[in-house]
């Protein structure tokens, strides 16, 4: 373990954190907005996205004759100044924040990538996994192609140079028959802006406009904040390309079902947000209302995790009609904050970020809410806290299934061996984050909660990999880099 951390350029305490913080998606924008401030605009785009990466940020502009990219590790508020941000002119603007996935956290694979091809400068930004990047890498390889990075956006670029004797459209079509996997993708040339979902539609995409201009957005919060109408989402094996002459639409494959990101809806996702018609926020609450029928649990009061628990506990306290509070009171001030190595640094780090109101808490039977348990850290650092703050009984409600197995479609949702309901009954989970019970949301209850039954990804949930599993091997997975070491995040 000391030794990765050392690859990656962190401290062995960072490595301490690492190992608790769980990893998520990426967020992706683009705009297409000649006369418009594009590098302020995607900033606060950007800004509206931070909950899906928080590892690093980048926008790229053009003006038609080449790209400018600043990108850097850190948060949207941190890689940017004013200076910055007024030094980036252009027409077109894409940016992206990460949270490594399956390439690690270097300051290298920060997005968007930019390149040099045959036709001009080429910005990518990705959202989601390529299953089959290290096949094509090799492939790829073998014809003399380098890589520097461990992200498929280069894989993505490289691919869309080698078919730049075809016009835009052809090689974009070209490139996503040859990649599988999950994939929303925003593109930018020196004149055009593409936005790409993969033919399962697993990670979100949407299209907005504001005036004359148009926007891509992995998420429509981030409309709302430009103040950008939502026109629809991009379509599952959907090419948009936007220039001057307005928005061409192509589907380059169109013949499997859909499989949207059912996890998206239980946490990614923020609750404003629409995605393929349903909304996260009532998608959740749902979930609460679902849970509670399944699950009429004897408590007091219901409180929720914050901030993932809170749409949960709300809906399984209204389906119940038991008294709902803010039980759990968060620090939301923390940022980045140097934490020690220790057990007792740790402990320190749980009650700097969360305290539980005793008056609420004290001689009564609570029931607390989150969205899931993927390791039983959380769980079980807040059952203590409520127990130390003399609660009666501690019941856990989870508002979505158990998590047994990883993700590869860009999720990081760690190796199956770190997930907890994947090695230990339901029982021993309980019992090992010392809850009175554990109650999950069950499949078909899930299903109930967004509308549907079909059309969602539930790898986690149901090992049922829509998408096919990951092929090759790990070329470029040793890449290694003399960084700052960074502080992780308190959770
Ligand atoms: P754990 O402590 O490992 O059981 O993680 C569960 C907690 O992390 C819950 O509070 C979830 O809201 C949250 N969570 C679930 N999935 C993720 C993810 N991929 N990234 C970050 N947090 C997550």
């Amino acid at each position: 373990m000391l030794n990765e951390g050392i690859e990656h350029g962190l401290t062995e305490a960072d490595n301490l954190w690492q190992k608790d913080k769980m990893e998520e998606a990426c967020g992706v924008f683009g705009i297409y907005a000649p006369g418009k401030d594009v590098a302020r605009l995607t900033y606060y785009a950007l800004y509206a996205l931070q909950h899906r990466g928080q590892e690093s940020a980048g926008i790229g502009v053009t003006e038609g004759n080449g790209i400018k990219i600043h990108k850097a590790m850190g948060l949207v508020s941190e890689v940017f100044t004013e200076q910055i941000i007024s030094g980036l002119k252009g027409d077109i603007g894409i940016g992206h924040v990460r949270y490594s996935t399956m390439g690690s956290n270097l300051a290298v694979n920060s997005e968007p990538l930019v390149c040099h091809y045959l036709k001009g400068d080429l910005a990518v930004a990705h959202n989601g996994n390529v299953i089959n990047a290290q096949e094509l890498k090799k492939k790829l390889a073998a014809n003399g192609a380098v890589f520097q990075s461990t992200i498929d956006s280069e894989l993505i670029a490289n691919l869309i140079a080698r078919y730049a004797q075809d016009t835009l459209e052809e090689a974009l079509t070209k490139t996503m028959i040859d990649l599988k996997g999950s994939y929303a993708l925003v593109i930018m040339t020196e004149d055009k802006l593409v936005g790409v979902r993969d033919p399962y539609g697993n990670r979100p995409l949407c299209l907005g406009k504001l005036d004359n201009a148009y926007l891509l957005a992995s998420e429509s919060c981030a409309f709302d904040v430009l103040g950008a109408e939502f026109i629809r989402d991009v379509a599952p094996g959907e090419i948009v390309i936007i220039d001057r002459q307005g928005v061409h639409s192509h589907q380059f494959l169109s013949s499997v079902e859909r499989a949207l990101c059912a996890f998206e809806f239980v946490y990614f996702a923020r609750p404003d947000s629409n995605i393929d018609g349903i909304n996260v926020m009532e998608a959740r609450r749902n979930m609460g209302r679902e849970l509670a029928k399944e699950s009429p649990v004897d408590v007091d009061i219901v409180i929720p995790v914050p901030d993932s628990g809170i749409a949960g506990a709300l809906g399984y306290a209204e389906a119940r009609n038991i008294f709902y509070d803010m039980g759990l009171m968060k620090n939301r001030y923390i940022g980045r904050t140097f934490i020690g190595p220790q057990q007792k640094d740790r402990d320190l780090a749980v009650h700097l970020k969360l305290n539980p109101v005793k008056r609420l808490i004290e001689g009564k039977k609570v029931g607390i809410v989150d969205d899931s348990i993927v390791r039983g850290t959380t769980s079980k650092r807040i059952v203590q806290l409520l127990r130390e703050k003399g609660a009666k009984e501690v019941h856990m409600l989870i508002t979505s299934p158990p998590v047994i197995a990883p993700c590869y479609y860009g999720i990081d949702t760690s190796e199956r061996a770190q997930l907890i309901a994947a090695q230990k009954s339901l029982d021993e989970v309980r019992a090992y984050i010392n809850a009175d019970s554990l109650s999950y949301l069950s499949m078909e209850g899930l299903y109930r909660a967004l509308g549907q039954e079909c059309g969602f990804c539930t790898a986690c949930l149901s090992e049922n990999y829509p998408l096919g599993l990951p092929v090759g091997g790990k070329l470029g997975k040793h890449i290694t880099e003399i960084s700052t070491p960074k502080r992780k995040e308190v959770r």
